[in-house]
Order: C-alpha cells, then sequence, then structure tokens
C-alpha cells in the first residue's frame, strides 16, 4: 500500500503556534514518530507539509534586512522552506526508523509545481501572506511592486496569487526514489511553483501554491492508494461552530460537494482540505481522509478514523 500524507502548519508547530527552532524540531519528531509507524507495518508513504509560517518568518527576514541584502522573491522562499523543513523531517523520521530497527531511510525532493502564467491569480491576487504592516510601511512595498490589502484594524496584508497546481515537475523523481524504498518528502508548501515559457524553460514565480491542493495533484501524480491530509482537527465538522456542529465521517465524493456547496468548510481553511480530498477521489482515487497526527495510522489502515472519502 502506497500513502501520502500531508502535513499542516500545525504539525510542524508548537501547539501554541510558535516556531522557533526546537518547536518545529519537536513537533517533527512527534509527526514522524507516527509516520516511522506506518513505515513499519509496511506502508510505502510519501510525506508533504505546509510552510505558511515559516515563509512568513523569511519575509519578514526579507523587510528587515532589504537594506542590507537584497529580498529574495517567494519560489525561493518555498524552495528554501522545503529544504529546512525536508532537513528537519530526515532527522526525525531516520531516528524514528533506526529506534525501531526498521532498515529504510528517508530522502526528500525539492519539487517543482507547474502553474499557467496566465492564472487569474496574478492578475487579482487573493492570498493573504506574512505579518500585518502599517499603512505608511505597505505603501513603501507597494512602491515596490507588491500588493497589499486594508484589513481594518489589524492593518495592511500582502496578497498573491494562489495559482492552480497543473502538474507536479518533480513527481517522476519522487516516484523512483518510493521505488527505490525510500521514504520521501516532497512538494512541501504545494510545490515551488513555476511556469513554463514559450522556449520550453522552467521559471520560478511570485506566488504560493496551496499545499492540500498540490497534495491532491502528487497523489495521483504517483498513484498512490489513501490520501490521508492531518491538520490538527480529528474531523470535517458540519455546522462548524455552531451549536449544531457534528463532525463528518465517511461519504461519498457526491456528497462531500454537495455539503461543501451548502457552505460548511471555510474557504482559507477546510475548504481546500475538503476540495484536495474531492479531487483524489473524483480522479480516481480509492480513498482521502481528513484528520489529526493521532489518527493517522488509523486512516491509513481503514478504522474508523476522521473524515473519509470515497468514489460514489
Ligand atoms: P493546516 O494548517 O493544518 O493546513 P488550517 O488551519 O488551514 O490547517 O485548517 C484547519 C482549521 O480549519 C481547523 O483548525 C479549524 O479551525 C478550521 N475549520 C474551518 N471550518 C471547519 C470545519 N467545517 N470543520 C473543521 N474545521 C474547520
Ligand atoms: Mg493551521
Amino acid at each position: 500500500m502506497k500513502v501520502l500524507l500531508a502535513l499542516g502548519g500545525n504539525a510542524m508547530t508548537n501547539v501554541d503556534g510558535r516556531a522557533r527552532p526546537e518547536d518545529q524540531i519537536a513537533a517533527a519528531e512527534a509527526a514522524m514518530e507516527a509516520v516511522a509507524g506506518l513505515v513499519a507495518a509496511g506502508v510505502d508513504v510519501v510525506v508533504t507539509h505546509g510552510n505558511g509560517p515559516q515563509v512568513g518568518n523569511l519575509l519578514v527576514k526579507n523587510e528587515l534586512a532589504a537594506a542590507v541584502v537584497p529580498p529574495v522573491p517567494l519560489d525561493w522562499c518555498g524552495a528554501q522552506t522545503q529544504g529546512t523543513l525536508g532537513f528537519v523531517l530526515m532527522d526525525a523520521l531516520d531516528a524514528s526508523l533506526a529506534r525501531r530497527g526498521v532498515d529504510k531511510r528517508s530522502a526528500a525532493v525539492v519539487t517543482r509545481t507547474r502553474v499557467d502564467a496566465d492564472d487569474a491569480g496574478f492578475t487579482s491576487p487573493t492570498k493573504p501572506i506574512g505579518r500585518f504592516l502599517s499603512a505608511e510601511e505597505a505603501g513603501h512595498l507597494m512602491d515596490h511592486g507588491e500588493t497589499w490589502q486594508d484589513r481594518g484594524e489589524k492593518g495592511w496584508r500582502r496578497v498573491v496569487a494562489s495559482p492552480e497546481p497543473l502538474e507536479v515537475i518533480d513527481a517522476p523523481a519522487v516516484h523512483a526514489l518510493v521505488e527505490a524504498g525510500f521514504v520521501v518528502i516532497a512538494n512541501g508548501g504545494g510545490g515551488i511553483p513555476v511556469v513554463r515559457r514559450e522556449d520550453g524553460v522552467l521559471e520560478g514565480v511570485e506566488a504560493v501554491i496551496d499545499k492540500d491542493l498540490g497534495a491532491a495533484l502528487l497523489a495521483r501524480s504517483i498513484t498512490v492508494d489513501v490520501l490521508v491530509i492531518a491538520t490538527d482537527v480529528p474531523n470535517a465538522v458540519l455546522h462548524y461552530g455552531t451549536p449544531e456542529a457534528a463532525p463528518l465521517g465517511r461519504v461519498t465524493v457526491a456528497e462531500m460537494r454537495g455539503l461543501a456547496a451548502e457552505g460548511h468548510f471555510a474557504s482559507g481553511s477546510m475548504g481546500p482540505k475538503v476540495d484536495a480530498v474531492c479531487r483524489f477521489v473524483e480522479n480516481g482515487g480509492g480513498r482521502a481522509v481528513i484528520t489529526n497526527l493521532d489518527h493517522i495510522v488509523d486512516a491509513v489502515t481503514g478504522e474508523d478514523a476522521g473524515t473519509v472519502v470515497v468514489p460514489n
């Protein structure tokens, strides 16, 4: 059995949201302990991860150091977080595998994902990133070509394109490493966004790809059996945040699309996860699960855990 596990920001930071190096290492150790359990049970696991807090931190460094060292573009931030988190996850995973006496090693792949240069996000960016700034500070960055929006009381926030992921360029490398017996970490942050120029050359672009939609695409590209999206809640919830709130268990993909259309899942958080699990199953995937880290082993083995989406 082959599984793609997508780890949310909560799996990479302290429970209170802190992201000091030691917090990230501790969170990675907890997550990779669960992954090692799956690997020990004979499952081929590919891991992907979010990078929102980490990219946010890099953007602050860009801003504060701009007068001394040149700021780097968003695709570079994505690549840097794939490298750092890949390294942290490999250390944690190799240690967990060694403790269990499992003769397997990890490998992290810097992964590019192709997007369309004509994606609507490039003309009307919608994805908020980084910290809030004053109107004056934001104005200075807008002079340098960035798009910032007035978010009221909290201040101004940068918005960037979040284009549709079309092709995981490095999926064949991921596939080959899995076949060779590695536990692979890939497509972090949804992949480094690149476009293909008219001369065929790939080029990074200023954008961020949704991690969960990127995970669904990679999962299909390397034909995994199960896609597991691990976040900080055990289930997707109907009537979330109301007295009628009810955790959602097993549904068909048609039922899930219907519930999404009724507006049960918030657009910036649970919405893309629901979209991702539906896409995976609609494109031929066998089963997709949204749950938290505590339930990922059950989610893979098919126990009654999390929100499970199956073909109609
Ligand atoms: P991650 O960082 O793991 O990718 P997000 O923070 O983006 O996760 O999304 C998970 C969050 O989505 C939950 O912590 C919860 O606050 C929120 N959420 C919004 N709508 C729902 C819903 N219908 N059911 C469950 N959680 C929801
Ligand atoms: Mg989160």
